[in-house]
């Protein structure tokens, strides 16, 4: 029994000998939220993070370079007025230490801290029926019971490694870029190697290329990356941009992704050649997810339409490279453009201009294995100071799938989701009673902390309304998952970005059983699935089962 809790406050007294009323598991931009809303309801609550402090994903990817992709202003907590009107930010993009500030600014200013347990890593979580309970384990052992366990674990939170051997005999500096160590790196003068090339490795390799002695970047598969268009935001700006917040979150609550940019009604092939290129040059120019969020409203579900927004950014890359062979292999050709999500970057293709700079195709010449000196391709041995592993994550299930998560009658969340996630409204699972995921699979997925906000307001609502009601078991039932995992299923029919292997379609060329792009996320667009989830709230969640 844990002695905060023992003298925690209201509470329901059904669950008075329990440790909590409710766990949060994760204390980054969702967890911090739930924390809040649970305490503004009045339950025990308790936070179990991991790390040693908040911030979750801007706590954990600390590597060089790391920043938004979404509008800083546009990224922020919308609920407290007050914290709108307290925080200014110094990029239209933020670095990755200004969010990191930013997120214990929110900690400090609603004082979270106290209800969070850091440096404590959730190894298990069990359902007791008979008591109506989980039963959580930490990494030490120990054990504390809950009523609801919500899971506020991020989509992007469980680093993967590369299937390559010897990794481990690498006798440099080597680490995957989620682990980034809080010291800085040196990079001035020293032979660095990187593996990847998503939207992590871009913001690395652009940013590290100014110092480094020799840097050579190993790639399999190139992305269509487009410029960030970043500026600084003087005061007099910050001003306006909070005197617009109303006009800014409304916007973002129109728009299907919750950014600020929304797809052009027009079809691409209804323009003439020369309209579209106007339209994409603009695009182009202008600051953030505009060409991949913004495009004509068929880029993404149209091959035609899709293969001549490619050609142009192409025509980009092949225009900023000089060696067109470099070039050639920088351009993808097993996807289109924004199928997979739009890595955005500033002054990267330029990277492989500087005489310092090598890309090694690994499909051309594969590499074979790590090993004390650098990396062994099939052609020749790299010898290197530093390998940075940017390989991704096993997303969105992946961080479930780590913890050992046991329903009724011990079902396992691994198991029920072997051929991919089903799930009701992206918040519950069959047999996992009182387990809400808050940015769970086949929710709603967009600005992360557009979505997240709403994700916990609702998951917060269905608590309350138990709770007030004296209710102990919220249970989804057999139709409501099935209907919804079908609707999610039949929505995301058609969309090139399904079809397309990428973390966004659960695919992990590193892992057993994550080579098919998969439907992982509700593609409806943010509007439609909150009406959606408001409607089921309004009418009592008639497809849960209450107790
Ligand atoms: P990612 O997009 O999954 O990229 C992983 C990279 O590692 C891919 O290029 C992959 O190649 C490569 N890779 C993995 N294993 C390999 C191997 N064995 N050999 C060679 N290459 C290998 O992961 P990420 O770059 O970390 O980005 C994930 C997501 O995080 C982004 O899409 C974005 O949503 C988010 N993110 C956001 C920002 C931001 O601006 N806010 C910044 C960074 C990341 P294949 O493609 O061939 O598998």
């Amino acid at each position: 029994m844990d002695t905060a809790a023992e003298a925690g406050s209201a509470g329901t007294g059904a669950s008075a000998r329990l440790d909590f009323d409710a766990i949060v598991i994760g204390a980054g931009v969702t967890g911090l939220y739930q924390l809040y809303k649970l305490r503004e309801l009045g339950v025990r609550v308790r936070a179990f993070e991991a790390g040693s402090r908040v911030g979750g994903t801007w706590y954990w990817n600390r590597y060089p370079g790391a920043r938004f992709d979404s509008e800083s202003w546009t990224y922020g907590y919308a609920f407290s007025r007050e914290l709108l009107n307290e925080w200014d930010w110094s990029e239209h993009f933020a670095p990755q230490p200004e969010t990191e500030r930013y997120l214990n600014f929110v900690a400090d200013k609603f004082d979270l801290r106290r209800d969070i347990q850091f440096n404590t890593r959730v190894t298990a979580a069990h359902y007791r029926e008979d008591t109506r309970n989980w039963e959580i384990t930490l990494h030490d052992g120990s054990r504390r019971t809950t009523r609801f366990l919500v899971t506020a674990i991020g989509i992007l939170s469980a680093p993967v490694m590369p299937n390559i051997p010897g990794v481990e005999s690498f006798k440099g500096q080597s680490c995957h870029t989620h682990n980034w160590p809080k010291e800085t790196v040196s990079f001035a003068g020293k032979r660095v190697g990187i593996i990847g090339t998503g939207a992590t490795a871009v913001q690395i390799i652009q940013t590290i290329a100014k110092t480094v002695g020799h840097l050579t970047i190993f790639q399999r598969t190139p992305n269509w990356c487009a410029p960030l268009n970043n500026s600084r935001i003087s005061t007099e700006e910050m001003r306006g941009i909070r005197a617009r917040y109303g006009e800014i979150l409304a916007r973002c609550r129109e728009t299907p992704g919750c950014y600020v940019h929304s797809t052009d009604p027009r079809s691409t092939l209804n323009t003439t050649p020369e309209e579209r290129t106007a339209f994409w040059e603009k695009r182009y120019a202008s600051p953030g997810f505009g060409f991949w969020q913004g495009n004509f409203q068929d880029m993404l579900t149209d091959r035609a339409a899709n293969a001549l927004a490619s050609e142009f950014i192409a025509n980009k890359i092949r225009s900023r490279v000089h060696d067109p062979v470099v070039a050639e292999k920088l351009i993808p050709k097993d996807h289109g453009v924004g199928m997979r999500r739009q890595p955005l970057e500033t002054g990267y293709y330029e990277v492989y201009n500087q005489p310092n700079v090598e890309l090694v195709d690994v499909r051309e010449t594969p590499i074979e294995r790590v090993t004390a000196a650098g990396i062994q391709t099939s052609a020749k041995a790299h010898d290197f100071d530093i390998i940075i592993y940017a390989t991704g994550f096993d997303a969105i299930t992946g961080t479930f799938d780590r913890m050992d998560i046991r329903g009724v009658n011990g079902l396992r969340l691994k198991e029920v989701w072997a051929n991919g996630p089903q799930t009701y409204l992206g918040v519950f699972v069959q047999g996992f009673p009182n387990l809400l995921m808050a940015m769970g699979p086949h929710a709603g997925l967009g600005n992360y902390t557009r979505c997240a906000e709403y994700s916990v307001e609702w998951v917060t609502g269905v608590i309350q309304y138990a709770t007030q009601r004296g209710l102990t078991r919220v249970a989804a039932t057999a139709e409501g998952v099935r209907e919804w995992t079908d609707y999610v299923l039949g929505l995301g029919q058609g969309q090139l970005m399904n079809e397309t292997g990428s973390w966004m379609t659960g695919v992990n060329r590193n892992l057993e059983g994550k080579q098919t792009p998969r439907i992982m996320r509700y593609s409806g667009g943010h509007p439609a699935y909150r009406e959606h989830c408001d409607a089921v709230a309004a009418a009592g969640y008639p497809r849960l089962a209450l107790a």
